[in-house]
């Protein structure tokens, strides 16, 4: 069976991923090939950084791969925090206050519209594919639900009265950026 590795440290990323392919193509987490170093990620937009990924496994490894990189974009900041999502606070990555930062930064705007973007790269035998999910939604102004992660209990998905922190992670994959993007790769792949 073909392998391919998914260029990503989160181990519930990388079980689903196992799951969803099983029977077509061996999944292999980084560990499973020794890279155990980070992987740099210092472009400036989601595509680049998710390419830069799987090229540097690609390149450094020799094997076909794929990597994700996921942003929250603010229409009324300007499509920030986008590619600083994780650090938009600081290098922390403190998802507390990263949510803080937004909602204080979002405090006098009407405007409240927001997407999540996941942009999944491939390079398989050489050549280079790239997957796009995006869900629209808006920030609201204080957190609900205890269920997710990130910034899922300020985000409002378009046609749905509940955060993502207040759905079953089923209801929110269905929908979801990543599981759109998801969604697109498998059938590639299928
Ligand atoms: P990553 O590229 O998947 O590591 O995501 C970057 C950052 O975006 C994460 O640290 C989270 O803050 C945020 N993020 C990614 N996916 C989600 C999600 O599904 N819900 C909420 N926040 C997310």
């Amino acid at each position: 069976m073909k392998k391919i590795v998914f260029a990503t440290n989160n181990e519930h990323k990388l079980r689903e991923l196992k799951e969803i392919l099983s029977g077509k193509f061996e999944i292999l987490g980084l560990k499973d090939i020794g890279c155990n170093e980070d992987i740099p990620e210092t472009a400036e937009t989601i595509e680049e950084n998710s390419m830069q990924k799987a090229e540097y496994v690609y390149r450094k490894y020799n094997i076909d791969c794929f990597a994700d990189d996921t942003g929250l974009e603010i229409e009324a900041l300007n499509g920030r925090p986008g590619v600083y999502s994780a650090r938009y606070a600081g290098e922390e990555k403190n998802m507390e206050k990263n949510i803080e930062k937004i909602l204080s930064e979002l405090k006098d705007k009407t405007n409240r519209k927001a997407r999540f973007k996941t942009v999944i790269s491939l390079i398989l035998n050489d050549e280079k594919y790239q997957f796009e999910g995006i869900v629209n939604g808006e920030i609201i102004k204080s957190k609900q639900g205890a269920g997710g992660f990130g910034y899922d209990p300020v985000f409002m998905p378009e046609g749905y009265k509940i955060t993502f922190a207040e759905m079953s992670s089923e209801e929110k994959n269905l929908i979801s950026h990543r599981g759109r993007a998801v969604q697109k790769l498998i059938e590639f792949l299928a």
